[in-house]
């Protein structure tokens, strides 16, 4: 066991902990990262499967996502555009596979004046509650306590019309049934992207990709840091001085598998519903204990699926396609920068993932592609790679895409969310305001802790707020 010392020991070497070790680098402080899995990146991981390049994790940028899009250019990483030209397909409730263009569905009439009713609502929903505060909002306790697919049901009668905007943020966003989460957090989703209508643009939301592949923003970040990122290294105890005194010393002992760290203070830098892998010693504060039981990830499988080439831009079709009937609910272009191969992306959510993992692999094989042909014809059934992400199998994620709070959590301990317990500091994108749930807002967490510290350790206090909006 290698004992060391630094000023801040950050738990977590994803996005957002990374950031903020290199922020407090950046400030003078000394730091250490430790990663509890051999690589670092955490749910960004450019992987290469059976000779195809994917991105198992995060990827997409877009161009609200400033504080990613600067990082990019800091650390001289390009994006290129997702492939777009040519028709998208919609599968309505009768089955039956539609060419359209533009941003809305070919639904009939009433729906589309309910789908822009609807989106109408929520836009302004989401301009008065923003991003940083949504508890705030006159109405968060009611809207907080009624479902998304309720709320929906009371605003229209129209079934297709509740699906479809259901599918953004249920299927799309939080990866949890629209009956798991409240309309209020539907509307932080949609305030984390500026507006609802953001949201549902695909081309504004999957606007470009990293060329590398996301992870090298945490393996680039790494590479400054050096040595101070351990890998390999999960961290199963942190000590600290609590309300009624403990052995942390004035800040705290991180004991990891591998690595102690003495610090003033750590950064948990991990996704909430793990923080209690970690015995906090005293234990945390009854607010704590409470709140991280509220917070969840969602479940989605993506799906990747490689072909000798991109077969249906021959037909003029964008690949995009979008179902709240299917198993697969969307599907993308998601060939590689300079790759003369085709690549599809679809996602499978929340009970439509169950009902999948309860099949034999081969069979599920089978039952996606199927659907997945469904948009784009029968050429889709025979990919040359095809990969499952099971991000819900890995025990130091256990879910995708990130946390959100069940049923009335967001209005009853959203302002709790960043609240720092003595020298323990919170960092992830799951609690991030602008570009939660994304790898921009796990940035925008980094960065925001590490003035939190860099200002703390300057005054040599304990204990900060980091930022403002609790
Ligand atoms: C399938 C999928 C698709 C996604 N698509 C997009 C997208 O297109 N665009 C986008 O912006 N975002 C996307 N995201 C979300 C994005 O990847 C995350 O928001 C981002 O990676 C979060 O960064 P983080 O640093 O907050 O947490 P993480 O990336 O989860 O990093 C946390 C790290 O902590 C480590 N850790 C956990 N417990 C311990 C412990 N006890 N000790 C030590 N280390 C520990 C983990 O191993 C991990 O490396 C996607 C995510 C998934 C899973």
């Amino acid at each position: 066991m290698e004992h060391i010392e630094r000023d801040v020991v950050i738990i977590g070497a994803g996005p957002s902990g990374l950031t903020a070790a290199r922020e407090l680098k950046k400030a003078g402080h000394s730091v250490a990262v430790l990663e509890a899995r051999d690589r670092v990146g955490g749910r960004t991981h450019t992987d290469v499967v059976e000779g195809a390049v994917l991105e198992v994790g995060g990827q997409w940028v877009s161009p609200d996502q400033t504080a990613l899009i600067d990082l990019l250019d800091e650390l001289g990483l390009d994006t290129f555009s997702r492939y777009r030209e040519g028709d998208s397909v919609y599968i309505g409730p009768d089955g039956k596979p539609v060419r359209y263009t533009g941003e809305m569905f070919p639904v009939g009439e009433h729906t589309r004046q309910e789908m822009e009713r609807l989106t109408a609502l929520l836009d302004r929903l989401v301009g008065e509650a923003g991003p940083e505060a949504p508890w705030n909002h006159p109405d968060a306790r009611a809207l907080d306590t009624v479902s998304f697919h309720h709320w929906l049901r009371q605003q229209s009668d129209d079934e297709e019309a509740c699906n479809n905007i259901g599918l953004f943020i249920a299927g799309g966003m939080l990866t949890k049934p629209a009956h798991a989460f409240s309309a209020l957090q539907a509307v932080l989703m949609a305030a984390t992207a500026g507006s609802f209508s953001n949201l549902v643009d695909e081309d504004f939301i999957l606007d470009k990709r990293v060329v590398g592949g996301m992870q090298s923003v945490s393996e680039r970040m790494a590479a400054d840091l050096g040595e101070d990122v351990i890998l390999s290294s999960p961290v199963r105890t942190l000590r600290w001085n609590g309300p009624d005194g403990g052995d942390g010393g004035d800040g705290v002992i991180v004991v990891s598998d591998t690595t102690t760290v003495r610090a003033r203070y750590a950064i948990v830098a991990v996704p909430p519903n793990l923080y209690s892998r970690i015995s906090y010693v005293p234990p945390l504060p009854r607010r704590q204990h409470q709140m991280h039981q509220h917070q969840s990830l969602g479940l989605v499988i993506k799906v990747h699926a490689v072909y000798a080439t991109p077969f249906w831009r021959e037909d003029g079709l964008s690949g995009t396609g979008f179902s709240a009937e299917s198993i697969v609910q969307e599907i993308y272009d998601n060939s590689n920068h300079e790759d003369p191969r085709g690549t599809l992306v679809g996602f499978v959510s929340d009970e439509k993932a169950d009902a999948m993992f309860e099949l034999p692999a081969h069979e599920r094989r089978e039952t996606i592609l199927a659907s997945i042909a469904e948009f784009l014809g029968p050429q889709a059934l025979e990919p040359e790679v095809y990969y499952e992400s099971d991000w819900a199998s890995e025990e130091w994620t256990r879910g995708a895409y990130a946390a959100s709070y069940d049923l009335g959590g967001l209005h009853r301990y959203g302002r709790d969310q960043r609240t720092p317990v003595g020298p323990i500091f919170w960092s992830c994108s799951d609690i991030a305001a602008e570009g939660y749930q994304h790898v921009d807002g796990a940035i925008r967490m980094g960065k925001r802790t590490a003035a939190a510290l860099h200002e703390a350790l300057a005054e040599g206090l304990q204990s900060a707020a980091p930022g403002k909006g609790n």
